[in-house]
């Protein structure tokens, strides 16, 4: 299990972002000169589109501000300059009844990586979610929250129970990743309930259910390939039970709920030690000295991240969050860590690219790399000239957002942001629709089929 650094010099300041998920914006619940424990409650929003914020220090607020966020824009923020007077944690949720469950993971703030709120993923309004999985097939997800590899399989499988209770499901499953032979052993053989679990390969049509009957079991742990992206969930539904996902559905359209390790984890220190989802750990690399998994309360600045990883190599040329190829490049290393912050990549001037994009040349290389298939400069073209409705009759939103086309262009042209945009065109020009009125032109069916 990859090792996990814990950041132990306390940032000058954290930033708190009073929006870390999709949906409302909490308000603050603290003002200036207010003096805050860790883990108490500062920003909350009744809406259910929300997930709650605490505060990661004990400390004083010193200002409550429009502060950079690493989504690329300006979120209200507060501002806390750490104290060593107080000490307390206000948040002790412990002995929730199954009822309260939902309502536990939105106060404790739990969000996916992605940016859901997790009680949502789990309750969704007017649907009805029968299987959860737990997604470990990302390392970064799995974020490496545990001591031993015995400790992170026990405890995963105590916050999938935890998260089926939350749901009202009746099944569930941990997805690990065929090559991550070290999680696959700690999950192999383990005593569960009474039962002993064997990890069974998701092959061809044995897709989870199968393994549910076979093993007698409402929960199995399965591994299958490396997945990828964040919109790779549709995909990752369909890969693990067979139900298929499409245009204007989500997974929790066909009754599942996906949840990623880190959540899960969020979850199960919510409920055994009372704790809310203050921290997170940050995959940095690229240009720094000492390359790392780190450990680091939510709202400590990049800055301070990099420095406990030995600084930059020479002059930083550009900051990347969640992802070289996918993420989001950051105008200053002010910015802090939220609770969406998967990674932190650093490139030297020299490795920034620059310069204009040129004519497409029909290389092919983009066709070649696409991992589902699209013909990514046909789609930058139509994308690029507003023609979404060809887009979409080419599947485009089909697109995982890997980003592989984009690094492989000799042209230099800017494939994923031509496709991101034009998926998001035609996700405003649908929202309106119902989902099967929109689901024709997609290679995965409709809405709840199996
Ligand atoms: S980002 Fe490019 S390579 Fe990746 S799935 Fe989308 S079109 Fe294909
Ligand atoms: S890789 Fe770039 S230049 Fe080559 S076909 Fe695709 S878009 Fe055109």
């Amino acid at each position: 299990m990859t090792k996990v650094n814990i950041m132990k010099n306390m940032p000058e300041k954290v930033i708190i972002p009073l929006k870390q998920h999709d949906g409302s914006i909490c308000e603050p619940l603290v003002k200036k000169g207010d003096m805050v424990c860790e883990g108490q409650k500062i920003g909350e929003c009744g809406s259910y589109d929300s997930a709650s914020v605490h505060s990661s220090v004990s400390g004083e607020v010193v200002s409550i501000e429009e502060a950079p966020h690493p989504s690329g824009n300006k979120v209200n923020s507060v501002v806390i300059q750490p104290s060593e007077d107080a000490e307390c944690v206000d948040f002790k949720p412990k002995d929730v009844p199954v009822s309260e469950l939902a309502n536990l993971i939105k106060d404790a703030g739990i969000v996916e990586h992605y940016g859901t709120p997790t009680h949502m993923v789990l309750k969704p309004e007017g649907k009805n979610i029968d299987t959860v999985l737990v997604n470990a097939t990302s390392s970064e997800w799995i974020g490496g929250h545990y001591d031993t590899p015995s400790q992170y399989s026990s405890q995963v499988l105590d916050a999938l129970k935890l998260l089926m209770k939350a749901a009202g499901a009746s099944r569930g499953a941990i997805v690990l990743r065929n090559d991550d032979l070290e999680s696959i052993s700690a999950f192999d053989g383990l005593n569960f309930d009474g039962k002993n679990i064997t990890v069974a390969p998701l092959v061809g049509k044995r897709k989870v259910k199968y393994y549910f009957k076979d093993m007698a079991s409402d929960i199995v742990v399965v591994s299958q390939d490396h997945i990828y992206g964040r919109k790779i969930l549709d995909l990752f539904t369909y890969n693990v039970t067979g139900r298929k996902v499409s245009f204007g559905c989500d997974p929790t359209d066909v009754g599942v709920a996906i949840c990623s390790v880190k959540s899960a984890k969020a979850l199960y220190d919510a409920v055994n030690a009372g704790k809310p989802y203050i921290e997170t750990v940050v995959s940095v690399s690229g240009k720094v000295k000492d390359p790392q998994k780190i450990l680091v309360r939510i709202g400590t600045p990049f800055k301070d991240v990099i420095e406990a990883c030995g600084g930059y190599i020479g002059e930083a040329g550009k900051l990347i969050a969640n992802g070289a190829i996918t993420g989001v490049a950051q105008y200053t290393d002010d910015v802090p860590v939220s609770k969406t912050t998967t990674s932190i990549f650093v490139q030297s001037v020299d490795e920034v690219v620059r310069g204009e994009s040129v004519a497409c040349i029909h290389c092919a290389r983009c066709v070649d790399v696409c991992p589902v298939n699209l013909v990514p400069s046909r789609l930058t073209a139509l994308a690029d000239q507003g023609r979404f409705d060809e887009c979409r009759q080419m599947h485009i939103m089909n697109c995982v957002e890997c980003g592989r086309c984009a690094a492989v262009c000799p042209s230099k042209i800017h494939v994923l942001q031509l496709i991101r945009y034009a998926k998001s065109s035609i996700e405003k020009a649908y929202e309106d629709f119902a989902p099967k009125q929109s689901s024709t032109n997609l290679k995965l069916g409709c809405c709840g089929g199996e």
